[in-house]
């Protein structure tokens, strides 16, 4: 039964919310503090009584993740495009696009979690209309097919991999800016920055990489 993965449930808010779970919970905590991992808990809530579907399964269908990874190579002559805006620099990333490679990984995290395919499929390198295309637009549009899928974003997570230049002076720029993309508070987006410890094609500032991961949710 544990085998169901049960959310946390402190607090008043919480106990008013999932009162079922707050007592199983109590009973495995006050049991001498010994774990039974054989003990049968009465009346334990299934995922339906938070309000989600429950799949054939058992698991809830309220949850999707996806994630997406992207890499651009890396040229001479400024500035870098990344999360929709120009970053004083002395490389630009390379791509049929504006090779935006942090609104690339977005795109595909998106698309990947509402099984909707990816970014080439959706923008193919083939299609002139796509040569030098903003990737805001391209991200907006993915966006647009995950709510007409029915979904909603939960929250998003990134990391850019880069070995320059710095950018924690620009982290809250560009959460703003995919915030507005996305229509989402800026709170639900997550962006750290990783170097390349100057190893490799990434230390050597030949290619600059970035990976997401987004949680849709069921829009009701
Ligand atoms: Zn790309």
């Amino acid at each position: 039964m544990l085998g169901r993965c049960l959310p946390t449930a402190k607090g008043n808010s919480s106990s008013l919310r999932f009162p079922k779970l707050v007592a199983a919970v109590s009973i495995v905590r006050n049991h001498n503090h010994r774990y039974n991992p054989h003990q049968t808990l009465p009346n334990l809530p299934a995922f339906t009584d938070f309000g989600g579907r429950e799949s054939g399964d058992g698991l809830p269908s309220t949850m999707r993740v996806g994630i997406g990874h992207d890499t651009h190579r890396l040229a001479q002559g400024g500035p870098l495009r990344l999360g929709g805006i120009d970053i004083p620099h002395d490389k630009h990333a390379v791509g049929h696009s504006d090779a935006d490679v942090l609104l690339h990984a977005i795109t595909d995290a998106l698309l990947g979690a509402a099984a909707l395919g990816d970014i080439g499929e959706l923008f193919p390198d083939t299609d002139p209309a796509n040569r030098g295309r903003d990737s805001a637009d391209m991200l907006r549009i993915a966006h647009q097919r995950t709510q007409d899928a029915g979904y909603a974003i939960v929250n998003i997570d990134c990391i850019v991999f880069a070995q320059k230049p710095k950018l924690t002076l620009h982290k809250d720029t560009i959460r703003r800016r995919i915030a507005g993309i996305l229509t989402l508070d800026m709170n639900n987006i997550g962006l750290k920055a990783k170097t390349g410890e100057n190893t490799g094609d990434l230390g050597r500032e030949e290619i600059i990489m970035a990976q997401c991961i987004a949680l849709l949710k069921t829009e009701n």
